[in-house]
């Protein structure tokens, strides 16, 4: 069966391509010629209400760096949101040191803060949250446990571009956030990242280690052990193009899921994305949970749409279920019943910013249609 409808449809076109073109024909292609690049670290940095950006390759080694940049190492321990990509658990090994999942909050499905305390030992250096499927985390009871602990918190925010808490920009609220431009992201370039921070020597230290820490007076007398993590400056023309729609693609996505929401919410046995009152959720991916009689439908469900051109993705799986990361660990598969559950009955439907009322209908139609939940109706 042919695809009808993708889980995301890119928002990318014209512009694009002319910028794109532009710099190319200048030649001004690498991650060290061209003004592109700087103007899209600005000005994606304002639009996060951050004085620095650090453009980079794409998310994960956004994450990596940030957690080179504070010196987190083996014997370290890092608290992370357990239902994540896992990028966000490989920048934290990639260090050497070991990443602590904390389980999340049934509703937002993001980590929840009473749980973060008990796992904190004298090794612990930092806190990573993620803004689960573009809703902000809860910031305020996090950042008051990481300043009385003394732990740096770092947002990966590779989902949740614009997103609100508290009327402030996600990507602003900690000590560095980390950001995804890959092909199905709010903002688009392909592959890319970004590092957003308010703090100065992070900023220099970013942009240091993450162009091969070429020296200062001697470039090739190195400062230290660096990283190629540049991004490309056609890259950066593309964001700096993007950029510019950035408030139509959110705009498409809360229409998505109001949609959606309209259509599902008297549903018994789905629960759907909310959004809290101190949010301002970007709706990266619509993600419902099956409940109840429907908990063991999902893989069932996900077949049946496919069969009718609808295309979904299981929700993530968390590290406590990954085989390659927990082995021989003490980290258990029960340490995070509520992400466990989420992964195994969780799924995203398609949520692309070019969606059409009548796709998002038909899909509507087709999830009903194969969960019986019309009957009776
Ligand atoms: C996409 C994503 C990443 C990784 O970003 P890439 O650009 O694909 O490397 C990391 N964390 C989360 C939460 C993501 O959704």
């Amino acid at each position: 069966m042919n695809i009808k409808i993708p889980v995301s449809k890119m928002f990318i076109g014209e512009e694009e391509a002319a910028a794109a073109a532009e710099v190319i024909k200048k030649g001004h292609i690498s991650g060290t010629y061209g003004k592109e690049l700087g103007e899209f670290e600005n000005k994606f940095a304002d639009y996060c209400g951050c004085k620095y950006g650090i453009a980079v390759s794409n998310g994960t080694v956004a994450l990596h760096l940030a957690m080179a940049v504070l010196g987190v190492k083996k014997g370290d321990e890092v608290l992370v949101s357990s239902l994540t990509n896992m990028a966000t658990f490989f920048a934290v090994l990639y260090q050497g040191a070991k990443p602590i999942p904390i389980d999340i909050e049934p509703d937002t499905l993001n980590i929840n803060p009473d749980l973060i305390e008990k796992k904190i030992t004298p090794r612990t250096r930092a806190i990573i949250i993620v803004h689960l499927y573009g809703h902000p985390v809860n910031m305020d009871p996090i950042l008051k446990i990481a300043q009385k602990r003394k732990l740096f918190v770092v947002e990966d925010a590779a989902e949740a571009h614009g997103a609100l808490y508290k009327g402030k920009k996600i990507g602003s609220l900690s000590d560095m956030a980390c950001f995804s431009f890959y092909a199905n992201k709010i903002l688009i370039t392909g592959e890319g990242g970004m590092i957003t921070t308010n703090n100065k020597d992070f900023a220099e230290r970013a942009r240091l280690l993450g162009s091969l820490a070429y020296g200062k007076k001697n470039r090739f007398i190195h400062e230290d052990v660096g990283f190629n993590y540049r991004m490309t400056n056609v890259q950066a023309a593309i964001g700096l193009a993007q950029l510019k729609k950035i408030g139509k693609v959110i705009v498409a996505k809360r229409t998505m899921a109001k949609q959606y929401i309209k259509e599902l919410k008297d549903v018994s046995g789905i629960q759907l994305p909310v959004e809290k009152p101190y949010a301002k959720n970007v709706y990266w991916m619509f993600n419902i949970v099956l409940k109840g009689k429907l908990e063991n439908k999902r893989d069932f469900l996900m077949k049946k749409l496919k069969e009718k051109g609808i295309e979904t993705r299981e929700s993530f799986a968390p590290y406590n279920l990954q085989k390659a990361t927990v082995k021989g660990n003490s980290i258990k598969k029960g340490d995070c019943p509520i992400a466990n559950a989420i992964s195994k009955s969780g799924l995203y439907l398609p949520s692309g910013p070019n969606i059409t009322k009548k796709e998002i209908n038909y899909v509507v139609k087709s999830v009903k249609e194969i969960l019986k939940l019309n009957r009776g109706c």
